[in-house]
């Protein structure tokens, strides 16, 4: 089954990579091959490490492609998790699974990419999900099944923080995803798990997907770059010298990997190519830059943890069972702060913390991915450029004081010693903005690094059925072929794109 000329090849088994797989391979007439540097541990959860299923915390160094944010100033480098496994960055995320905003989607069609649009991707939207909630903007029928914590699940925390949101004036809503529009509000996180565990694009888009004959998952298969004739695409290289055929390929590597394999096959800038020795084919400057991202104050870092009264301790790690979404004095339109609360025991404290993270959804600053050399194993020269537009430290530091506000407010207050760290005085905003600037962390987000744009946009990547410029036989579909970043995070959109790119694909074969 693996030998042969395939129609599709596909690259990458994360969220994007196994919806096109599902998707495309219901066409019988499709032969469709899906490649994955990482394992693969089936659709069944029975065969999945037990911390890849654990949605109470980040296994993020498991798996792990160990990328790492070029060093600060200071000379702190940061993790940037990506998972290698059939099932993606899925398999070690927050399982929050929040709906992006239709003005964010109607933004990425007014940056020159007609049928990207709100309306054009609400069926993609709805392909995707089983959410219980109904109601006209939810799917009933997708892979991905979802859940909310039960008043019962929730922790006397969890119900304090709700309160004291309310009683700042953050209204509470039912269901966070029932509207297009994100207005600030808190409410129960929905999540993409099933009976407590963490579901990842193996088990969800690949449970029905596999057996068929026309569809071929081939793990630890390392893509080194694309197999080029002229400007034709005809497959892909692999790093131990194996090649697979196909009359199309399509990059699914996300927005780390997906522009490295485009480098390392001579497509990108020009002159950095051939500084590395890589003869370039296409001359496409957008490749790598544009890096998107949600920077967070995270709870690792103390700053917003807070020490709980032993008496109200559950001795259980909780995880997002509920969230808040807050607007900051840098937008003027639905929302840019997220809220994440979360239980856990800290060593430093010695004891039981309520840990948040503030995230900034909406963030203006861009980075790059670049590569350090052609060997496929080198490490990536990832620089996400945080605050370099200085409407981000502010926000973000909004959002910091937005939860010290919270924390003070019965009753939450009441259930919480108080901070973990001294963190800056309110009043010192130079202070907060050096504390954020030498604290930030990802929210792990990465997106447009292969944007979609119309011709005339020198920094696009891809045209808008998502085939890379200049080449044929070659598209990228993942979070990097983003316009620009969605308000939310990223792997509701991601599937969404992917179930819309398949409709493009099924139509044009
Ligand atoms: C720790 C963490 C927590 C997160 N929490 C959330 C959350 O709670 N909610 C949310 O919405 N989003 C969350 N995200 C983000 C979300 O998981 C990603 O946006 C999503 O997985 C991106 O999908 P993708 O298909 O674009 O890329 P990925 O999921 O990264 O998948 C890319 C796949 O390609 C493979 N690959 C890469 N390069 C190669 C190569 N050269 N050869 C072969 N295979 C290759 C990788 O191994 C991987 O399987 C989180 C991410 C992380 C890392």
């Amino acid at each position: 089954m693996e030998a042969g000329i395939w129609d599709i090849v596909i690259v990458g088994a994360g969220p994007a990579g196994c919806a096109l797989a599902a998707r495309l391979s219901e066409d019988a007439a499709l032969r469709v091959l899906l490649l994955e540097a990482g394992p693969d541990y089936g659709s069944e959860a029975a065969g999945w490490p037990e911390d890849l299923l654990n949605p109470t915390f980040l296994p993020v160094n498991t798996h792990s492609w160990d990328y790492y944010h070029r060093p600060d100033a200071a000379g702190r480098e940061l993790q940037l998790p990506r998972a290698k496994v059939v099932g993606g960055s899925a398999a070690i995320n927050g399982a929050m699974w929040i709906r992006g905003s239709a003005l964010d989607y109607d933004d990425w069609a007014a940056r020159g990419n007609p049928g990207w649009d709100a309306a054009s991707l609400m069926p993609a939207v709805k392909r995707v999900e089983t959410d219980p909630a109904g109601g006209p903007l939810h799917g009933s029928h997708g892979p991905v099944t979802i859940h909310r914590a039960t008043r019962d699940e929730q922790s006397p925390l969890d119900h304090a923080f709700l309160e004291s949101s309310q009683e700042l004036g953050f209204e509470y809503v039912d269901d966070i995803n029932g509207s297009e529009v994100q207005a600030p509000c808190v409410g129960q996180t929905p999540k993409n798990f099933i009976d407590g565990s963490r579901q990842n694009s193996s088990l969800s888009y690949l449970r029905a997907a596999r057996g068929r004959e026309n569809l071929a998952i081939v793990p630890d298969v390392l893509a080194d770059r694309l197999l080029i004739e002229g400007r034709k695409v005809i497959g892909v290289r692999a790093a131990d010298g194996r090649e697979f055929r196909g009359r199309e390929t399509i990059l699914c590597c996300g927005s780390y990997g997906s522009p490295a394999v485009l480098l390392r096959s001579g497509v990108g800038p020009a002159a950095e190519l051939a500084e590395l020795g890589i003869e370039p084919v296409v001359n496409l400057p957008g490749v790598g830059r544009s890096l998107m991202d949600h920077p967070q104050v995270a709870r690792q870092s103390g700053l917003t943890s807070f020490i709980v009264k032993p008496e109200y301790a559950r001795n259980t790690p909780t995880f997002i069972n509920t969230m808040l979404k807050a607007r900051s004095s840098q937008v003027d339109r639905e929302i840019d702060i997220h809220l994440y609360p979360g239980e856990t025991f800290d060593e430093r404290a010695d004891g039981w913390t309520l840990a948040f993270g503030v995230s900034l959804q909406f963030a203006r600053s861009m980075g790059s991915v670049r590569l350090t050399s052609a060997d496929p194993e080198a490490p990536l020269a990832i620089d996400h450029n945080y605050f370099s537009d200085p409407r981000d430290l502010e926000a973000l530091c909004d959002g910091y004081e937005l939860l010290q506000r919270i924390a003070t407010i019965p009753p939450l207050r009441d259930l919480l010693e108080g901070p973990l760290r001294d963190g800056p005085h309110l009043q010192d905003r130079e202070a907060l903005r050096a504390v954020v600037r030498a604290e930030v962390g990802t929210t792990y987000h990465p997106s447009t690094t292969c944007k979609m744009g119309p011709l005339r946009d020198a920094s696009s990547v891809v045209n808008q059925r998502c085939q890379v410029r200049g080449l044929s036989g070659a598209r990228v579909v993942d979070a990097s072929i983003f316009p620009y970043g969605p308000r939310a995070n990223l792997h509701f959109s991601v599937c969404a794109v992917a179930e819309h790119a398949a409709e493009l694909i099924r139509a044009g074969h």
